[in-house]
């Protein structure tokens, strides 16, 4: 039976394909007292053996699809499954307790858990702790005749159907076959649709029961342009689908012939569109689309990819194959924003209430100035082969930024007393997401060189609503008067004081902000490299004489987000006349 889904639409483009299920099941199990502990012994064993069967399949085509790298962490998995320290401790349970498979397993590996995470100065065997984890799952799975999803070991064409993406979950999808996605919750502005968009794949998030409503195999359309999945499409469908696909696909093709255009509006003015980037994999489609800057390079993803932190030599690296390939344009580098949606598998982070309102970004690195200054000096020293500007995200105080910026002078001058080169034209500038930091702009662009204003989380933090809760996603809104005034007047302080401002939140690639933003006169617009060429294309529609009037009326005249939306819809009927 056809069902078509409602979601929110999180990344361009149409995919058909089979459905991917990335669900994990329920191993929830009843201890028992087994009389006869031979037999339970041989199904433990009968289990563990096809555990090691399934992983050695996994790790072998993770390795043709993903790479060595990727495919080692099934190694580790391997190690433990064959390590008789872990099986043999099961078995002894089952023999000394005469208790089922599910509790020996279960208890023995929390125990093995407890162990591993208590080495708090071992990163390494930490990291175990995560690894044992996995396997018990594999074999409690296998206990229990359940299957467990194995996205690592998809090698055909499918649409990936989850609850939530985790950042990292998106990173091991092998983007070959992996055609889309379709989750049950998140919004536009969620880590797995920024992410998605990066990687071009079209996404449909934020639709409540697709894990429920789609099975295995099942036929599956994302229309990542209106926000539908279709299960089991209807011939009629599928061919109307394709044919949008057609359309879109076009359409991207008259925006690809201003890849090497300046972006300017009607009346010539100029102003910077540049890239969002989580990884320098990215600077493909960063040149492929024309972008003019990086102007954001989120590196928690460097962090979040490794299997312990990254080296400074790993990560100095990493931000020198950017600022080279960027060819002298800047590149604006984010220090890590780990913290919220965003974790660390080997960092045990102590649980939050409220993650999005507690330890995160700048906040961590300044409670963890090792940490952080590996990665300034690694930044530091990248800086010598380009533009680059260092940012730092989530300021909410003018003291804050002062401790980032003197740890920041001290490995400066430390490198430089080392006879290190430093980049001459160094620029060091912050986010503006904390609305905190927004109202006192005037007083932080003294002491910055730039602004970019992180709108994702400055609309989360100005409307009190989670930026990946779709119960609450009606009071995202980017064009809401009480947002546009904080923008507003961040870039009336950057101007005043001589600083440039831009914005890299997901409203600067919006079609429906960024006639308001342009009339704010905001410099620089850094957006998902795939929305460069179609906000380029909108550039050249407008006069900036005739939309001098907007910023005003959209803060100060308009009273909700709906009358802006309707300003500029009758705004872009009049430029298309
Ligand atoms: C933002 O908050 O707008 C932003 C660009 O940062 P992130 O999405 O990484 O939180
Ligand atoms: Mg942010």
């Amino acid at each position: 039976m056809t069902k078509t889904l409602k979601g929110i639409a999180a990344s361009d483009g149409i995919a058909v394909a089979p459905a991917y299920l990335l669900v994990e099941p329920d191993l929830s199990f009843t201890k028992t007292t087994v009389a006869d502990t031979a037999s339970e012994l041989a199904r433990f064993k009968k289990a563990t053996a096809a555990s090691v069967k399934e992983v050695e399949q996994i790790r072998d085509s993770a390795k043709k699809s993903l790479g060595e790298d990727e495919a080692q962490v099934f190694e580790a998995h391997l190690m433990i499954l064959n390590d008789p320290e872990f099986t043999g401790a099961i078995e002894t349970e089952i023999k000394d307790q005469k208790v089922n498979s599910e509790a020996a397993l279960d208890e023995t590996a929390q125990k093995f858990i407890a162990i591993f995470e208590g080495m708090t100065d071992n990163a390494y065997m930490q990291q175990r702790a995560a690894d044992v984890r996995d396997v018990s799952k594999r074999v409690m799975a296998h206990l229990l005749n359940k299957e467990l999803p194995n996205p690592a070991a998809i090698d055909h064409e499918v649409i990936v159907v989850a609850h939530d993406l985790t950042p990292s979950d998106t990173a091991q999808l092998n983007k070959q076959f992996v055609k889309g996605f379709v989750t049950d919750i998140g919004g536009r502005t969620a880590h797995s649709a920024i992410m998605a968009r990066s990687l071009e794949l079209p996404a449909v998030v934020g639709t409540d029961s697709v894990t429920k409503d789609v099975e295995n195999g099942q036929t599956l359309v994302v229309d990542g342009l209106n926000g539908d999945a279709v299960v089991e499409p209807s011939d009629e469908q599928v061919a109307d689908y394709k044919q949008k696909s057609e359309a879109f696909l076009a359409q991207k093709a008259e925006w690809e012939k201003l890849k090497n255009e300046p972006s300017v509006t009607a009346d010539g003015k100029k102003f910077t569109i540049a890239a969002n980037i989580g990884t320098p994999n990215d600077m493909q489609g960063v040149n492929d689309n024309g972008a003019e800057a990086v102007g954001l390079y989120r590196t928690e993803f460097l962090y979040m990819d490794s299997k312990d932190f990254p080296t400074e030599d790993q990560q100095f690296e990493a931000y020198k194959e950017v600022i080279e390939g960027m060819h002298g344009k800047q590149v604006i580098i984010r220090t890590m924003d780990i913290g919220g949606d965003k974790h660390l598998d080997y960092w045990d982070l102590p649980d939050e209430m409220n993650p999005f309102l507690g330890v995160r970004a700048i906040r961590l690195s300044l409670k963890n100035e090792d940490i952080f200054r590996t990665q300034l000096r690694a930044l530091l020293r990248a800086s010598a082969y380009g533009k680059l500007g260092i940012m730092f995200p989530m300021i909410g105080t003018l003291n804050e930024l002062r401790k980032a910026k003197a740890i920041l002078a001290e490995e400066k001058a430390k490198l430089t007393s080392d006879g290190v080169k430093i980049g001459d034209n160094l620029e060091v500038g912050m986010m503006i997401e904390v609305p905190a930091a927004a109202v006192l702009a005037d007083q932080f662009a003294k002491e910055v060189d730039f602004f970019s204003i992180g709108t994702n989380d400055l609309i989360q933090y100005t409307m009190a609503a989670d930026r990946g809760n779709d119960n609450v996603s009606y009071l995202y809104q980017p064009a809401n008067p009480s947002v546009l005034r904080l923008i507003k007047h961040t870039i009336d302080a950057a101007h005043e004081n001589g600083i440039w401002c831009g914005m890299c939140g997901e409203a600067a690639g919006d079609s429906t902000m960024f006639p308001i933003l342009l009339s704010m006169g905001l410099d620089e617009y850094s957006m998902s490299a795939t929305s460069i060429l179609r906000i380029r294309s909108l550039m050249r529609e407008f006069n900036t004489e005739d939309i001098k009037e907007l910023a005003n009326k959209a803060c100060y005249i308009s009273e909700t987000a709906e009358e802006n939306e309707q300003l500029v819809a009758d705004l872009m009927n009049k430029v298309d006349k």
